[in-house]
């Protein structure tokens, strides 16, 4: 998370909008250092992760977690 350039390219990870994703290629090409390597949903995220991406999230995926523990 950072600001950007007028014209540069938005680009985040799904999982920050998306609980789960079932249908996407298996390896990730998006070419970021901090790529994940697999296009996957919140769900598989690790919690070190979801704390990384706190506060930039879709809030209905905290809402998720929290039913299912
Ligand atoms: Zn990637």
């Amino acid at each position: 998370m950072r600001n950007i350039s007028i014209n540069e390219e938005i680009t985040f990870d799904y999982a920050m909008r998306n609980y789960s994703i079932d249908y996407f290629p298996p390896k990730c090409v998006c070419g970021s250092e901090f790529c994940r390597e697999r296009v996957t949903g919140w769900k598989d995220l690790p919690e070190t992760k979801k704390e990384e991406y706190k506060g930039f999230v879709a809030p209905y995926l905290y809402d998720l977690d929290a039913e299912i523990v």
